[in-house]
């Protein structure tokens, strides 16, 4: 750490009105801090020019959300796990939900916010192209009084923005309209969570009599704002998805963004990449009038316990499944991920467990729990790398696994899927550090990562 918390000063007043009178007594000597995520960051390498910081996070107007007939209003203060929580979010603004999920890992999507994103403006933020595509505006607000910005219209330049320095984000309100959209929503990174993204997008887009009637791209990391893909879009509206469109497309992308090259990529990777996530959204807009995934539409025609019981061993847990089987229709992949993710989050440590107990140790074939027969088959093909162990490797996992058993008083989780003997050994005997509330989330993630692998094998079944 090289910054001294006794040169800073944080002040903490509880309500809209206090932070906001701070911010107008002396302007620009306040910053806002939210969760901290961003701020803490240049805090510990010592270059935070404020030595004044105001809390967000206790202000109450600013950790709402309130659901309204036309609109959704976030309040700038709320989680992204608060977000991944939110019912409406999760429905029908799954882009938003999904960008959330990708946000670092728990503990960041515990204190990182929505606002704090928004402020920070860096151009690889990844809720933002979702921001864009779902037309959010921004409620601002200072001692002055309160304005409405079309979110479009904030990002300014690169980590430039139409705040004033006595100016909040208070809410963020995206407008009820957009169900029945085919969307789509890609991170290309040197991994999903815990990685700045090298090109994000979200898409939106209606297909009716087939032809394009409505279409939305946005991207993130190509440029130094997040770019909406007006020019693109113009384009394609009004034409019937076919090869030589998509083909066209990918040149209008690479002419409209504005790509760098930088210590995460080139350039030329940052262009190719862009064509090749808008064309595979076009791909999948095709479909639209079509029957949709034959797996998730025969479940939605399911007797709710019939559904829960079929989608219990992607997860394990029984409330899961019973979430997802309310949740129905889910229509396409990404709905039904960002359902599950918020099924996942609603859950307790109960509904963990039970999910844990349903997968067999590292190293053997039978959970201690019964589990469905398409579990256990799941089990043997993820753990198909760590099953070629020799013996030294095989019997130092069985010690290790008692060992934290002992320890845990539960199974070892990890997610095995492309992962040899070894490679699991070293996470183990890694885990075996941890505490137990640290190890607790870190099971929580591996058995999170497992549920997604498994409802995308389910539906491409
Ligand atoms: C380990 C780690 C992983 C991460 N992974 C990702 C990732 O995958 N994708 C991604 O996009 N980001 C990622 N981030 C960045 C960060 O978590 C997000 O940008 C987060 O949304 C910031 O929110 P915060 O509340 O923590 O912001 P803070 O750090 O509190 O604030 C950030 C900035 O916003 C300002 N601010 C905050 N709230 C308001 C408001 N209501 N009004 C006006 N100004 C405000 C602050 O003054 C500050 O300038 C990661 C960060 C870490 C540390």
């Amino acid at each position: 750490m090289r910054a001294d918390p006794r040169d800073y000063q944080l002040v903490s007043p509880g309500t809209l009105q206090g932070v906001l009178s701070l911010l107008s007594s002396e302007p620009k000597q306040w910053l806002p801090i939210a969760g901290g995520t961003d701020v803490m960051v240049l805090y510990a390498a010592g270059k935070l020019p404020n030595k004044k910081l105001v809390n967000l996070w206790n202000v109450p107007e600013l950790r709402q959300i309130g659901v309204s007939p036309d609109q959704i209003r976030i309040g700038a203060a709320c989680s992204y796990t608060a977000l991944r929580k939110q019912d409406v979010i999760s429905r029908e603004f799954p882009l938003l939900a999904t960008a959330a999920s990708w946000t670092g890992g728990i503990a960041n999507q515990n204190r990182g916010t929505l606002g704090g994103n928004i402020a920070n403006a860096s151009p690889a933020a990844d809720s933002l192209p979702a921001l864009l595509v779902y037309d959010a505006e921004l409620s601002l607000v200072s001692g002055r009084g309160e304005r409405r910005v079309p979110y479009r219209n904030f990002h300014t330049g690169y980590k430039q923005t139409a705040l004033a320095p006595d100016e909040l984000i208070l809410d963020i309100v995206l407008p009820r309209r957009f169900s029945g959209y085919v969307v789509h929503a890609k991170k290309v990174g040197a991994r999903k969570a815990q990685a700045i993204s090298k090109v994000c997008l979200a898409a939106l887009g209606r297909v009716t009599d087939g032809m394009i009637r409505d279409i939305r791209v946005a991207l993130g990391s190509v440029a130094p704002v997040p770019l909406r893909l007006t020019e693109t879009e113009r384009t394609l509206t009004g034409k019937k998805i076919e090869p030589s469109l998509i083909e066209s497309a990918r040149r209008t992308v690479a002419q409209e963004i504005r790509p760098i090259d930088d210590v995460r990529s080139t350039a030329r990777y940052r262009s190719a990449v862009a064509g090749n996530l808008v064309a595979e959204f076009l791909e999948k807009l095709a479909l639209q009038g079509q029957p949709p995934n034959n797996v998730l539409s025969r479940w939605n025609g399911l007797p709710s316990a019939e559904a829960a019981r079929e989608i219990l061993p992607c997860c394990g847990s029984t409330n899961w499944a019973a979430r997802m089987a309310s949740r129905r229709p889910i229509i396409d992949e990404t709905s039904l991920l960002a359902a599950a993710d918020a099924a996942w989050r609603s859950l307790g440590e109960s509904d963990w467990l039970e999910a844990f107990r349903s997968h067999p140790r590292i190293g053997e074939t039978h959970p201690e729990k019964d589990s469905a027969p398409q579990s256990s088959a799941w089990s043997v093909e993820e753990q198909h790398k760590a099953a070629a162990a020799d013996e030294a490797v095989a019997m130092a996992l069985k010690w290790g696994n008692r060992e934290y058993e002992q320890k845990f008083g539960r199974i070892f989780i990890v997610c095995a899927t492309g992962k040899s003997a070894s490679e699991i050994l070293e996470v183990l005997r890694r885990r075996l550090h941890n505490d137990d509330a640290t190890e607790l989330q870190q099971a929580v993630e591996e058995q999170w990562q497992i549920m997604h692998i498994r409802l995308k094998k389910w539906i491409a079944e």
